[in-house]
């Protein structure tokens, strides 16, 4: 919680800054540990949306394995305390370093995007004398409901092996011997609040398994992503985990020796974060006001990539409403957090708080305009 003594900290600090509030982060862990557990699946966190090492390290302390998109993420999370064992590797561009180096570090799965792909990856595991893990990652044909930019599995999307291509898929997988198809999985993409969207997805599955099951391939996991959303108006919401896990396991048709696995990346990290940014000046514009701070889209990009909303606070002002448009120092239009929204009456000085902004916010940070990356804070400390 931001308390007015964690305020009266902030003053001290330069801004801006993230803030990580590390009861959040293990209640949140604390919640998804119970949950899973009670119906046995395995949940992998996705490394993305906050490689922090200090996060990764809570989050590898609850047994987690890690969901990585690059080797680098890998590494980061085995130094952190993931295993090596429980550590899966996704996307649709894996480099041959980064294969090779996986391979090395003997992780549990590569989840494979395409032929050409599971080709290379087999002719590495053979000049290495190993077998890889793979699951085949499907691309189910799911509006998500959400952005189009994190939207990952309709038509359009480079993401998967397509439905009417499985055939094919399987029929060439048989001559690669150095790949072992252990499981699918889907992600279907991010920031899903509709939970009819999941049930979409499990239908789908139960359809895909039929079809699989057909061709005499058994699969030990059944791997449907993350993507389930937090909710951006209510920073203090936990996300909908029982909901979501009782719906799955609802839905799905395991057969038997069949795991469920998860990976889910911002609503295990979402809410524990806020960037907290100072104001540096209060302008007049020809229809609004403008609140310029001195965080920008170089340290939260969501905003002006996905048209995201995060809940904005002033921390130390309590004065009458006014509206603002609340905007970065950047030099781009699109450096924009707010418009016309209502704040307390703001001045130059003042605190900012941008709500649940602990996934995809410092990982997305950037040094455009050969600005700082934003520093860290963790509630432990101050
Ligand atoms: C990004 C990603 C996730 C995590 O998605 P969230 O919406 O953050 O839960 C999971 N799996 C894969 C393959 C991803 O690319």
């Amino acid at each position: 919680m931001i308390t007015s003594k964690t305020i009266a900290r902030f003053r001290d600090l330069p801004t801006p800054f993230y803030f990580y509030d590390l009861d959040v982060l293990h209640s949140t862990c604390q919640k998804v540990l119970e949950e899973s557990g009670k119906a046995g699946f395995k949940v992998h966190y996705a490394v993305k949306a906050n490689p922090n090492p200090r996060i990764l390290k809570i989050i590898s302390s609850y047994g987690f394995g890690a969901d990585c998109v690059s080797y680098n993420e890998i590494e980061r999370a085995i130094s952190c305390g993931f295993e090596h064992s429980e550590t899966v590797f996704a996307g649709v561009g894996k480099t041959d370093r980064d294969i090779e180096a996986a391979l090395e570090a003997d992780i549990l799965c590569y989840n494979c995007e395409s032929i050409p792909e599971m080709e290379v990856i087999n002719s590495i595991a053979k000049k290495h004398n190993k077998v890889a893990t793979i699951a085949l990652r499907i691309n189910p044909y799911i509006e998500a409901h959400t952005h189009k930019y994190i939207t990952t599995g309709v038509a359009e999307s480079k993401f998967g092996v397509n439905t009417w291509e499985l055939k094919e898929v399987l029929e060439r997988l048989k001559s690669l011997q150095n790949l072992n198809l252990k499981g699918i999985h889907f992600h279907i993409g991010s920031q899903i609040t509709k939970m009819s969207v999941f049930k979409s997805l499990c239908s789908r599955i139960n359809d895909l398994q039929e079809l699989i099951s057909s061709q005499n391939i058994d699969l030990e996991i059944i791997n449907v992503g993350g993507g389930l959303g937090i909710d951006y108006g209510n920073p203090e919401k936990a996300p909908r985990f029982e909901e979501y896990f009782s719906l799955i396991r609802e839905f799905v048709k395991l057969r038997p020796d069949q795991k469920l696995h998860f990976e889910p990346g911002r609503s295990l990290v979402g809410q524990c974060g806020s960037l907290i940014s100072k104001v540096l000046y209060i302008k007049s514009g020809s229809n609004t006001t403008f609140a310029i701070i001195d965080a920008g889209m170089t340290d939260l990009i969501r905003p002006a990539l996905y048209q995201a909303v995060h809940k904005i606070e002033n921390l130390t002002s309590n004065g009458k409403a006014v509206r603002y448009d609340v905007v970065g120092p950047v030099c781009e239009s699109a450096d924009s957090f707010a418009k016309y929204i209502e704040l307390p009456e703001t001045r130059r000085g003042d605190l900012i708080a941008i709500r649940s902004a602990g996934a995809y916010g410092e990982a997305m940070a950037s040094r455009y305009n050969l600005r700082d990356l934003p520093g860290v804070v963790f509630s432990d400390e101050i």
